[in-house]
């Protein structure tokens, strides 16, 4: 340990021998004001418009690609493209493809959604606490994912397999009902939230007005929505009826497979093993996720109220849709390969987002790769006017880049999106989505740490100079 204080030191010391001009320069951001922006500007304006326009579209046209054309992304644009009346074309389309209100599968997805809030306010729970917000909050949380899911997927099994209660395709046979329901509550979420943030918010000085409706609308003006002590909206609403779901949703792809083919591909097999990997891995790490990006800095708009209820469980399932009407039985060596790709991103994600966890919560006094992290000791100050303490690791994982946790992350997906063959693009939908976010997502979070740490973001900066590859980007 003494070895790590003098390191720690050493790195400290380097902070405070940066450039003065520099250090009033960014001395001056620290604790004016980090979190999400505040001030947008007009292009930021229509590209929120043109992400709230744009979304539930590609949503729908998805659905009809695969309902339709069997997952054959180019299926709908090649039919109105080739029929000389577009218009019509379009039309005729829409009236034969787009799903149809079902009250029985609205009330399956309502039933669904009132089961999860009764699990996650009702199973026991540890406690686990958040990163501190802008505004000075430590909040704590119901920590109780993992059990629900369990709860969730043996009711669904047994009920399924033993109870004759509902057929085990129940949800790729309500698949167009069940889209229809998770839009209009996905929308309802939507607009709550933001009447509920100017109106009755939780923590009001947590909130953020950009000034533009469109802006806020998108990106949500509340940071912790809740309802009472413990009913956070942003942890239930991307986990429960979201990541709960996904398995699900496979495995109903899976048993609906079995009953048109006779049999379960090994790509299903290994497709659903490879998602039931990443969402036991959130819930057993649940604590973890409260101090990721998604609930240290989004705040709850549209983009997770309509994302964790459309977005994710339609797009982040594209394959096991795929699977279903384009059954791929891979060779052992291919099997074998995606395999491996699969799981040494799994090793590779956890294992960064380990090193990071360990490294906060024993304040720095440990070992990463069997020496004493390295860290930068930094400051930063909530709007409440006080001033806090953190730290950076800069060894490890965290030394080769400054989000190597999105390399591991990547290869999961790539390895998701591999079990469908190469005859197709839609499926290879989740790792260009991905690659956009993370990229994205380094760009955001530069923007806040910088805001937030100031002169020791520029230090760690300089000490892990790449943000993703090392060597190449
Ligand atoms: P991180 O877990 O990397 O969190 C970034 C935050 O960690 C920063 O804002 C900062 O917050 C803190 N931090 C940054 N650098 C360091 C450091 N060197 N040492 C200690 N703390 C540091 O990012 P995400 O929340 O985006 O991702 C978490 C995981 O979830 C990733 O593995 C990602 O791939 C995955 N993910 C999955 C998605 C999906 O849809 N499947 C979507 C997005 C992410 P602070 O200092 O304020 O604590």
């Amino acid at each position: 340990m003494a070895v790590q204080a003098r390191k720690t030191t050493t790195v400290t010391s380097t902070t405070t021998t940066t450039s003065t001009t520099v250090e009033k320069k960014i001395d001056a951001q620290v604790g004016k004001t980090w979190g999400r922006d505040r001030d947008v500007s007009f292009g930021t304006i229509l590209i929120s418009l043109g992400i709230l326009v744009l979304s539930p579209i590609w949503v729908m046209y998805t659905y009809i690609s695969c309902n339709g054309f069997d997952c054959a992304m180019s299926g709908p644009a090649l039919e109105v493209y080739n029929n000389p009346d577009h218009l019509e074309a379009l039309k005729a389309l829409l009236i034969r493809e787009l799903p149809r209100f079902s009250p029985y599968a609205t009330r399956l997805w309502f039933t669904w959604l009132l089961f999860q809030a009764a699990l996650y306010a009702f199973l026991p729970a540890a406690i686990g606490y958040g990163q501190r917000t802008p505004a000075g909050h430590i909040l704590p949380y119901k920590v109780n994912g993992l059990l629900a899911w369990f709860i969730s997927h043996a009711i669904y099994a047994v009920g399924g397999l033993y109870m004759g209660w509902w057929d085990l395709n129940i949800i790729q046979a309500n698949w167009g009902g069940l889209l229809i329901a998770a839009n209009m509550y996905g929308y309802f979420l939507t607009f709550f939230c933001y009447f509920k943030a100017r109106f009755f918010p939780s923590h009001a000085a947590d909130r953020k007005f950009s000034g533009s409706f469109i802006y806020d609308l998108l990106m949500g003006i509340e940071f912790n929505p809740r309802i009472g002590k413990y009913f956070d909206f942003k942890l239930f609403h991307n986990g429960r009826p979201g990541i709960v779901a996904w398995t699900m949703i496979n495995l109903s792809f899976a048993a609906a497979q079995y009953q048109k083919i006779g049999y379960v591909t090994n790509s299903m097999i290994l497709l659903n093993l490879l998602h039931a990997t990443y969402v036991l891995d959130f819930f057993y790490n649940e604590d973890w996720y409260l101090r990721t990006i998604d609930i240290a800095h989004d705040h709850f708009g549209f983009y997770l109220a309509w994302g964790d209820s459309v977005w994710l469980p339609w797009l982040y399932t594209l394959q096991s849709h795929y699977l279903l009407r384009n059954p791929v039985d891979l060779t052992p060596l291919q099997f074998g390969l995606i395999f491996s790709v699969g799981y040494l991103g799994y090793f590779i994600f956890r294992s960064v987002n380990h090193q990071k966890d360990i490294v906060r919560s024993t304040n720095g006094e440990c070992m990463i790769w069997g020496k004493p992290a390295k860290v930068i000791r930094t400051q930063f100050v909530t709007s409440d006017g006080k001033t806090h303490k953190s730290l950076l690791l800069c060894s490890g994982y965290w030394g080769l880049s400054r989000h190597f946790n999105y390399v591991g992350d990547l290869l999961i997906s790539l390895a998701m999106c591999m079990t469908c063959g190469t005859k197709h693009l839609l499926p290879y939908f989740y790792i260009i989505y991905m690659t956009i976010l993370l990229l994205h997502r380094i760009q955001r979070d530069h923007t806040r740490c910088k805001g937030k740490y100031g002169k020791y973001w520029e230090e760690y900066m300089r000490v892990v100079p790449y943000k993703l590859i090392p060597y190449v980007y």
